[in-house]
């Protein structure tokens, strides 16, 4: 088992419904027809993934001028309130560490609350893995009037040393990636080998009750359903057979409850 120490950014909080991360929360009834929803704050979070080898940032998280530059009905929707008081360098600065110190980033996928940080790396070599299919969606939903709103071109359309991950591969030692289409076509997840081994489900898996319940997002928020369910099965088997902790992808009960920024 490699020597790995894993940080939690946490990056603030996005205020939105709950019916988007978990599908038919609130539910109009013949008895009950017009029933509150659920606003609900969703944690945003990075990591830094120190190994003996590499030390790896994942995810960048939300530009801190989300609230102007945002698309308007995208921030009415998902309000990222205090992003400006969640600078990148600042979080990192926070662990103990320089945006310096960064040898590599995973993205997890491109959608604008996990790329709105890559700016830090502009015109460095600094390698940035995505997977093949999250770079084309991303370009196809951001040049074309197809695809998702979610993904805004300046978070990385930008001079970026891109890494494209085709297939699971070993990012380093101890660190496995993993292709989990379903909340996106190319959403990558990783089991990294950590004391207690920590599957990273991200947003194929917003709250624990998705996990849980095996109840999926919001259809606006899913890209494929079958594939989704396919990913969830994958990650309880990895889960079960790792004897795994999960890391969901916006689970603020569950970020507020590590203690301190260092995973167990
Ligand atoms: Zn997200």
């Amino acid at each position: 088992m490699a020597d790995i120490d894993v940080h939690v950014l946490d990056r603030g909080r996005i205020h939105a419904d709950k019916n988007f991360a978990v599908d038919g929360t609130t539910v109009a009834t013949d008895s009950d027809p017009n029933p509150d929803f659920e606003y609900v704050p969703y944690a945003v979070w990075n990591l830094v993934i120190d190994t003996p080898e590499t030390t790896v940032l994942w995810d960048s998280g939300s530009h801190p001028d989300a609230a102007t530059y945002w698309p308007d009905p995208l921030y009415e929707a998902f309000a990222h309130v205090d992003a400006d008081e969640h600078d990148l360098a600042d979080d990192l600065d926070e662990a103990g560490y320089g945006l310096d110190d960064i040898d590599a980033v995973v993205q997890s996928h491109l959608h604008l609350d996990h790329a709105g940080g890559l700016y830090h790396f502009e015109g460095t070599d600094t390698p940035i893995y995505v997977h093949e299919e999250e770079l084309k969606f991303a370009y196809y939903s951001a040049k074309s009037d197809e695809g998702s709103i979610a993904y805004v071109p300046a978070d990385f359309d930008r001079d970026l040393n891109w890494q494209v991950v085709h297939d699971e591969r070993q990012l380093a030692e101890g660190i496995e990636l993993l292709h989990l289409p379903g909340h996106t076509p190319g959403l990558l997840g990783a089991l990294v080998h950590t004391e207690t081994p920590l599957l990273i489900a991200g947003d194929e898996v917003f709250f624990e009750t998705n996990y849980a319940n095996e109840q999926s997002m919001g259809t606006s928020l899913l890209w494929g359903s079958q594939a989704w369910a396919e990913s969830l099965w994958q990650l309880k088997d990895l889960e079960r057979r790792h004897d795994a902790t999960v890391l969901f992808g916006h689970d603020a009960d569950q970020i507020e409850a590590i203690d301190g920024d260092e995973w167990p």
